[in-house]
C-alpha cells in the first residue's frame, strides 16, 4: 500500500489513466505538486504567551488555471495531506470545467482551544506568511474544516494590508458584506443535493420511500440535509465530532439545525454544541451510524472514515461524499463488490469550488448576482458535469470513481497536449 496520503491519491489516478488516451508527460506532470510552502506562524496567545503553529500552502497544478482550494485549521493537518487534498482540487476544478487549477492549505492547529481573538491572529498571520505564494490570478484560498466566511474575511483584510490594495477577489467564500456571493454558503451541501437528485431520477427512487444518514453536519452536512428534507427524503441520522442521533421515521431537520445554533455563543467561532445536546434525542455513535441500513449515506466531516476495517458493514446502496476523501482505496474495492455506488468527492462536493469560481467572476467583474442567479448557474453545471460523468460510467464499464477521474484526465491531458508533447517535438503529431 502507498505509504502517504499523497502518494494513495495519487495511485487512484494511475488507475484510471489505463482507461483514457493521454500523453504520458500530462500523468508525469500531475505527479509532481508544482510548488509547496511551509510557514511558521508565531500567535500570541490571550495570556501573553507565544504560540509557533505550522502552516502550508500546495498549490499541485496550473494546467488549466490559477490554483484554487481551501485552507483548513486542524490537528491533523499535515503536507502530505495538504498534497493530496490538492491534487483533488485539480482533479475536481478539471471535472467541474472551471478555468482552475489545484491548490490547497491548512495549519495544523486545534482552533476550538483558542479564543475569538487567537483565532483572528492566527489566521491574520498565517495570510502575511503566504501572500508572497497566493493571489487572484495566480492562487485563491477558500474555506474548509473549521475555516468559515469570518476567517476568509479577516484573510481578505490582511492581504488587503500586505499589497496595499482591496483585492476581494484573492479569497472566496468570504462574507456578503464584504464581496462574498450569494449562495456560496450552502453551496457544497446543493451540490450534492443535484447529484443526489439525478441519481434518484435515473434510479427512480421516490424521496419519501428514501433513507439518508449524514456524517458530520457543518456546513457542507447542514446545507444538504435541509434541501433533503425539504424534497422529502427521510433523514433518519446526523452526527458531528460529539456523537450521532437517530429517529427511525425521520429527523425533524430545521429543529436539529436550530438546537445545534441555540447551543452556540456569540463569542465561540465555533459551534461548540453537539446535535446530541437536545433533548429528548435517541444518541448513536459516529461508528454505528455509518453501518446503519439506510439508501444513501453521505459521510460530510474527515477523511478516512470508511476503510477496509468497516467497508464491509456498511449497508447503504449509495455513498455521496460530501467530506474529501472519506473512502480509502482498499474500501472502494470492498464496496464495489458489495455494489454500493460511490459518488466520488472529487464530482459530489464540487459545488462549493463552482460557486467560490462565481464569486471571483462578480469581485472581478463588480456586477453582483441574485441568489437565484447563482442556484440556477450551479444546477445547470452539476447537472451537466454528473451526466458526462455517469455517462463516462456506463460507456467504460467503471465505477463512478473512475470515470470522474478519467473525465479529470481528458481536459488536463488535453491542456498539456496544446502545450506541446514529445509527439510534437518530434514532428510526429
Ligand atoms: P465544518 O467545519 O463546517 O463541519 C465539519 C463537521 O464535521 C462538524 O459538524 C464537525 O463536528 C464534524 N466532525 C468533525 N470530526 C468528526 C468526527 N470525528 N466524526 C463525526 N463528525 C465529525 O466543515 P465543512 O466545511 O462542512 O467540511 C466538511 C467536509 O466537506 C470536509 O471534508 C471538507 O473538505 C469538505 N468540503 C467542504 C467544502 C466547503 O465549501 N465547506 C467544499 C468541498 C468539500
Amino acid at each position: 500500500m502507498a505509504s502517504n496520503a499523497f502518494e494513495r491519491a495519487l495511485a487512484r489516478l494511475d488507475q484510471a489513466a489505463e482507461q483514457v488516451d493521454i500523453p504520458p508527460e500530462a500523468l508525469q506532470r500531475l505527479h509532481y505538486p508544482k510548488a509547496v510552502l511551509t510557514v511558521s506562524i508565531p500567535v500570541r496567545r490571550d495570556d501573553g504567551s507565544l504560540e509557533v503553529f505550522q502552516g502550508y500552502r500546495v498549490q499541485h497544478s496550473d494546467l488549466l488555471g490559477p490554483g484554487k482550494g481551501g485552507l483548513r485549521f486542524h490537528p491533523e493537518v499535515d503536507l502530505d495531506e495538504v498534497k493530496a487534498l490538492a491534487f483533488w482540487m485539480t482533479c475536481k476544478c478539471a471535472i467541474m470545467d472551471l478555468p482552475y487549477g489545484g491548490a490547497k492549505g491548512g495549519v495544523a492547529v486545534d482552533p476550538k482551544q483558542l479564543s475569538m481573538l487567537e483565532v483572528e491572529r492566527l489566521s491574520r498571520g498565517f495570510i502575511r506568511q503566504i501572500a508572497d505564494f497566493i493571489g487572484p490570478e495566480v492562487d485563491i484560498p477558500a474555506p474548509d474544516v473549521y475555516t468559515n466566511e469570518r476567517i476568509m474575511g479577516w484573510m481578505m483584510d490582511e492581504y488587503a494590508s500586505v499589497v496595499r490594495r482591496r483585492s476581494p477577489d484573492v479569497i472566496t467564500g468570504k462574507p456578503l458584506a464584504l464581496g462574498g456571493s450569494q449562495g456560496r454558503a450552502g453551496a457544497t451541501g446543493r451540490g450534492g443535493y443535484f447529484c443526489l437528485r439525478e441519481l434518484a431520477r435515473d434510479r427512480d427512487w421516490q424521496p419519501e420511500k428514501t433513507t439518508v444518514a449524514i456524517h458530520g453536519f457543518g456546513n457542507a452536512g447542514q446545507s444538504i440535509a435541509r434541501l433533503l428534507h425539504e424534497d422529502g427524503f427521510k433523514i433518519v441520522a446526523v452526527s458531528d465530532s460529539g456523537g450521532g442521533i437517530y429517529n427511525e421515521n425521520g429527523l425533524n431537520i430545521p429543529q436539529v439545525i436550530n438546537g445545534k445554533r441555540a447551543g452556540s455563543k456569540v463569542e465561540d467561532v465555533y459551534c461548540k454544541s453537539s446535535v446530541c445536546d437536545q433533548d429528548d434525542v435517541e444518541t448513536i455513535s459516529n461508528d454505528k451510524l455509518l453501518t446503519l441500513d439506510v439508501d444513501v449515506l453521505i459521510p460530510a466531516a474527515l477523511d478516512d472514515v470508511i476503510t477496509e476495517n468497516n467497508a464491509n458493514d456498511i449497508r447503504a446502496r449509495v455513498i455521496l461524499e460530501l467530506a474529501n476523501g472519506p473512502t480509502t482505496m482498499e474500501a472502494d474495492k470492498l464496496l464495489e463488490e458489495h455494489e454500493v455506488t460511490v459518488i466520488p468527492d472529487i464530482l459530489a462536493n464540487a459545488g462549493g469550488v463552482t460557486v467560490s469560481y462565481y464569486e471571483w467572476v462578480q469581485n472581478r467583474s463588480g456586477d453582483y448576482w441574485t441568489e437565484e442567479k447563482v442556484d440556477k448557474r450551479l444546477e445547470k453545471r452539476m447537472r451537466k458535469q454528473f451526466a458526462a460523468v455517469m455517462e463516462l460510467a456506463k460507456d467504460l464499464k467503471v465505477s463512478f470513481r473512475e470515470a470522474a477521474y478519467c473525465l479529470a484526465l481528458k481536459r488536463l491531458g488535453a491542456a498539456a497536449e496544446a502545450l506541446g508533447t514529445q509527439a510534437l517535438f518530434n514532428g510526429k503529431a
